[in-house]
């Protein structure tokens, strides 16, 4: 496995491996069997595998989580070998902004929902810098977990209105055994913490099975709020059932659409998010 931490040197090794389909997961380090998920399938598929580690402020609205987000690059880059990867791209924020971006993209709609709504700029950042990962590692595949579902509708966009020649991958959420979604903020939970955190797929499994239950959006989301009063230790961002496609929030379910009930929360210093299909 190749560690770089130059453009031009990922790129030069990537010329030179023409005629190669290369699978690519961008990532923020930290990484998890979540991370790992993405890079075996991406291994399963295409001849090379690569992977970028790069904590991108420009997508961090909380100068305190940025400083916060883990780094433990030696750590990613054992697991990462051991899962077949083949080039790691791990740069520096100088070499990724040698400019600050002028440029400023916006998603719309998905703007102004959950994510959106609740850390503005943090979809400009995404884009910005997966537009850029793009450019630099020209991948056939590239790979996203549906862990984070309006960042997968963000990119699908940029896929379309940039025109970006290759196909995105969208992997199942893993989780831990008590039903948490693997994360590298996890690190952060105290003890106590971690033990509550269960409790977010707890509330998403039961917002399922009020519904299919019959009973009313409002009705299920207000049981969701006396969920979180009675656990006070969580404070409750959002928790917003949509349709599964658009994200647009809806009236009541249909047997013909899937669902998405999707939440963010923070618990202890730490702002955790999740979501379920059905
Ligand atoms: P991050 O390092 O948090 O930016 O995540 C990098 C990629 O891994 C993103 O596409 C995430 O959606 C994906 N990912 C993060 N956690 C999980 C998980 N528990 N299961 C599957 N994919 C995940």
């Amino acid at each position: 496995m190749e560690v770089f931490d130059t453009i031009n040197e990922t790129q030069k090794h990537l010329k030179s491996s023409q005629n190669k389909t290369i699978g690519f997961v961008p990532t923020m380090g930290a990484l998890h069997h979540g991370h790992i998920a993405l890079i075996k399938k991406s291994f399963a598929e295409n001849d090379l595998t690569v992977c970028s580690i790069f904590v991108n402020p420009t997508q961090f609205n909380n100068p305190e989580d940025l400083k916060k987000y883990p780094r433990t690059l030696d750590e990613d880059c054992k697991m990462l070998e051991e899962a077949g990867c083949d080039v790691v791209f791990a740069p520096t924020a100088e070499e990724m902004y040698p400019n600050l971006p002028q440029i400023k993209l916006n998603f719309g709609y998905l703007e102004e929902i959950m994510e959106g709504k609740f850390r503005p700029g943090h979809f400009n950042g995404v884009g910005i810098v997966v537009a850029k990962l793009f450019h630099i590692v020209k991948p056939n595949k590239t790979y996203f977990g549906q862990k984070d579902i309006q960042q997968v509708a963000v990119i699908n966009r940029l896929i379309k209105d940039f025109s970006f020649d290759l196909e995105m991958i969208v992997c199942d959420t893993i989780r831990e055994n008590d039903g948490l979604a693997m994360s590298s903020r996890n690190r952060r939970l105290s003890d106590e913490a971690r033990a509550m955190a269960p409790k977010i797929y707890e509330s998403l499994k039961l917002g399922e099975k009020l519904l299919l239950a019959g009973e009313s959006i409002e009705s299920v989301k207000s049981k969701i709020s006396d969920f979180y009063r009675t656990y006070s230790e969580f404070e409750l961002e959002y928790y917003e059932i949509t349709d599964f496609e658009s994200l647009e929030s809806i009236s009541k379910i249909s047997p013909e659409r899937k669902t998405a009930i999707i939440i963010a929360a923070h618990l202890g210093g730490v702002r955790l998010i999740d979501n379920y299909i059905f």
